[in-house]
């Protein structure tokens, strides 16, 4: 979808009355006032500041969401039932392709617009399991869109816009956690270089039940026979076929977002071929960054989401729960905590769409735009933590009944805390780059 398709399709679709009425405007987005299904009114979030593409996006997206209320996501998260309708919706109206070029189909914007996404998406109620339905194929496609060949880029993005395929992000190794450089899965030429052969274990994969792709980082040189750890890792988009042999996956039962499968992923002596290598071999860590710091936004993004929800479900349930004689939201001691959550996350909306521009902008030094990005993603991560817990609590006994759904986003709004880097790798990050303080670990 060409960005004036997308512009277009926006338009008409979901009839945003002005793109140019000022932020903040009374007049803004009636449709989405009428149709955003969790909300108590329309925007518990400070709207000023936003772009109008930004607004646009979060118009179009409540729209689609709106169609999946709370009541299908308890169902899948009980169930633990992928939320495949959920993924077609977006797909079909492109919105896959946000991040990616106009020139692949997709609609040229940026992580400012994608991030976005990602918050209306959890906010909606969807919460993390809606979100990383689809989250891989908007961040892990990044790094694939900038340095993939053209015969890569013209058979997988095209079918990972439209939904055709599904795609995974492997990284994380069970035996090496956070420490990314040392990972041990390993490719080795075959067949005369015609293919690679790959042997070893990933952990975690969201959505490899289900996905066809898989942007895989595997060692290309054993790390004994490099210089440096960030030296010998490649960048692959493999097919997930599981009719060949070597490659089998086991689910994880988990805590949250059980709509979403998480998984082992085992390989062994698997064949990939060489076409499949993004970039140069050696180059994959390299590759990879640029893309880590969009994933840093959309968590970010997505935290947000989740903790708005969970607060906009406290103020009401604070409001119509009378106890004592009087709502509950009366007292000091249920009202503070969900200001002081409230502010929490306004703060953290502010630090997260600064990196999202900074991370658009052409020129912004990559120290700059990565210490925004962590920094976000930490201090969204806990916000949406601060927000959930108070929701939970705001709602006696029944915070902890699926039915208020904030238990649900209690559970989910850890992932953001742990993953993809956990909140203490990002306090050593600042510590060391920004503090200048001798590195911990
Ligand atoms: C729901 C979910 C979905 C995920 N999806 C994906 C996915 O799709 N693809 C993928 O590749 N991965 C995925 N992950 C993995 C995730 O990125 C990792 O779990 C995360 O990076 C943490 O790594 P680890 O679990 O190995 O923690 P470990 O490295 O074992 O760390 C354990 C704890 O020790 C702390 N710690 C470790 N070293 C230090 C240190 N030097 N200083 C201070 N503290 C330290 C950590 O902060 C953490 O609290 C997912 C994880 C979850 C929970």
């Amino acid at each position: 979808m060409s960005r004036p398709q997308w512009q277009r399709l926006a338009r008409s679709r979901w009839a945003v009355p002005s793109l140019r009425t000022p932020l903040g405007a009374s007049n803004r987005l009636p449709t989405a006032r009428a149709t955003f299904s969790t909300s108590v009114r329309r925007e518990l979030m400070e709207m000023s500041g936003f772009t109008e593409e930004q607004l646009t996006v979060r118009e179009a997206i409540s729209h689609i969401c709106s169609k999946f209320p709370n009541t299908y996501w308890q169902e899948r998260d009980q169930q633990e039932r992928d939320p495949k309708e959920f993924h077609a919706s977006l797909a079909k109206d492109g919105w896959l392709g946000i991040a990616l070029p106009e020139s692949l189909g997709g609609a040229g914007l940026g992580i400012s617009e994608a991030t976005i996404m990602m918050q209306t998406i959890t906010q909606s109620g969807a919460g993390m399991a809606g979100a990383q339905a689809i989250h891989a194929n908007v961040y892990a496609t990044q790094p694939l869109a900038k340095f993939g060949t053209k015969e890569q880029l013209e058979t997988t993005i095209p079918n990972i816009i439209n939904g055709t395929w599904r795609t995974c992000f492997g990284v994380t190794e069970p035996n090496t956690g956070l420490e990314t450089l040392k990972l041990k899965t390993l490719a080795t030429k075959a067949d005369a270089d015609d293919s690679y052969l790959v042997s070893g274990q990933k952990i975690w994969i969201t959505c490899a039940q289900v996905a066809s792709k898989m942007i895989l980082l595997a060692r290309t040189t054993p790390l004994e026979e490099v210089q440096k750890s960030s030296e010998g890792l490649s960048l692959f988009c493999i097919d997930l076929d599981r009719n060949q042999p070597g490659l089998d996956m086991r689910k994880i039962k988990k805590m949250g977002g059980r709509a979403v499968d998480a998984n082992e992923v085992f390989f062994d002596n698997y064949k990939i071929p060489v076409n499949t290598l993004i970039g140069q071999e050696g180059q994959g860590f390299k590759i990879i960054l640029h893309g880590m710091n969009a994933e840093r936004c959309l968590l970010a993004g997505e935290a947000l989401g989740l903790g708005y929800a969970a607060l906009e479900k406290a103020a009401q349930y604070a409001k119509d729960r009378v106890v004592f004689g009087r709502p509950i939201g009366q007292n000091q001691g249920v009202s503070h905590p969900l200001a002081d959550a409230y502010m929490k996350l306004e703060a953290a909306k502010h630090a997260t769409y600064h990196a999202t521009r900074l991370y658009d902008a052409d020129s912004v030094p990559s120290h700059a735009i990565g210490v925004a990005c962590n920094s976000a993603k930490y201090l969204a991560a806990e916000a949406a933590f601060t927000a959930c817990e108070r929701a939970v609590l705001a709602h006696g006994g029944m915070g902890y009944a699926m039915e208020y759904d904030v238990e649900r986003y209690l559970r989910e709004c850890l992932v953001p805390r742990i993953a993809p880097v956990s909140r203490e790798m990002i306090l050593n990050y600042v510590s060391e780059k920004v503090l200048d303080l001798p590195r911990s670990y």
